[in-house]
């Protein structure tokens, strides 16, 4: 009997690929029996990113038991749906790329994301991609979107496959982690995954697992190693889901900068709307606070109440 300790990076149906990172050498497993989670209405029980135990008694690798997750991050098929899929777990770090234009951003799109990931403790650096496209003639827009979003605590970088900014920077920044890479469609995420590593062609996928799997529906998620060092979790956009657990007054504890200065409001809870002594609207006038962010967090009140 063999066992071990190792994390899953492919998964298509009851089909795994495991690998004891740091190495990065695939092998089969199985899901056999039920692995129930506690409180769970998730449809997978396993995600990519966990790290599970195993055992082989010479039939090949079953998986026995999740260990507990760091964080995960979870998509519900809609908003209030109870059956969700978790999208990967153990995430060192998520990149979330947006461009300015081609296509344009949509801040309160970006902060329900941003938000999504504060809920499930998932650190976030911003990806401006493309910014060879606009830098000349939108360079106000650049510097006012920095502003924002480093005001509200977040690590941004600018990024162009073209002239190959910011690239090394990612890079360096992936070793030794597991990197979520999210985006909608057409922000040239595919991009920058094949410029940290253009061995890599996210868009093909991994012939290994369709061999894998048979007629299974393929995951979309999946781990891959860079050359450079670090693994990437290319995944087709988180939307903000999970929004709707939230009570009202816990909303703006997502908001990082908002959080810092909370528990100077005079009421607390404090919605920061209308209460006098609001430490949030004090920041919100004198500029912390950046009216965009907080317009976003009104947005979110609103849809809060639509939905209760
Ligand atoms: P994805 O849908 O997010 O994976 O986006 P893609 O990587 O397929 O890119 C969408 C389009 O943007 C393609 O036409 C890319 O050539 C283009 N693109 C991606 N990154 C850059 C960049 O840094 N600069 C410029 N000028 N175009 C880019
Ligand atoms: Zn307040």
């Amino acid at each position: 009997m063999k066992n071990g300790e190792a994390t899953v990076a492919k998964n298509a149906g009851s089909h795994y690929l495991l690998t004891e990172l740091p190495q990065w050498q695939l092998f089969p497993a199985v899901l056999r029996g039920k692995i129930r989670l506690k409180g769970s209405t998730v449809t997978n029980p396993v995600a990519v990113g966990d790290r599970v135990l195993w055992e082989d008694d010479g039939s090949g690798a079953v998986i026995k038991e999740v260990l507990p997750r760091k964080n995960y991050l979870i998509r519900r098929s809609t908003n209030l749906s109870r059956q969700a899929h978790i999208i990967a777990a153990n995430i060192d770090m998520a990149y979330i790329i947006v461009s300015l234009y081609f296509p344009e951003i949509k801040l309160p799109f970006l902060d329900r994301i941003l938000v999504t990931c504060e809920v499930y403790g998932i650190p976030v650096t911003i990806v401006l991609s493309k910014v060879d496209l606009y830098r000349e003639e939108a360079s106000e827009a650049i510097e006012n979107f920095k502003s924002i979003y480093s005001k509200a605590g977040y690590n941004i970088i600018e990024t162009s496959v073209l002239t190959g900014e910011g690239i090394d920077r990612i890079r360096e920044d992936c070793i030794g982690k597991v990197n979520l890479f999210s985006g909608e469609s057409g922000v040239g995420k595919s991009s920058l995954i094949k410029a940290l590593d253009p061995s890599l062609d996210p868009k093909i996928g991994d012939i290994s697992i369709a061999h894998l799997q048979g007629k299974h529906t393929t995951s979309l998620y999946e781990m891959y190693r860079l050359s450079s060092g670090g693994y990437v979790i290319d995944s087709p956009g988180i939307r903000g889901f999970g929004l709707i657990d939230l009570e009202k007054e816990e909303i703006s504890k997502y908001f990082p900068e908002m959080l810092a200065v909370a528990d100077e409001c005079r009421f607390i809870p404090c919605t920061h709307t209308h209460e006098p002594g609001c430490a949030v609207k004090a920041a919100l006038e004198d500029g912390r606070i950046s009216p965009e962010r907080y317009n976003s967090y009104l947005g979110m009140l609103e849809e809060d109440k639509k939905f209760r």
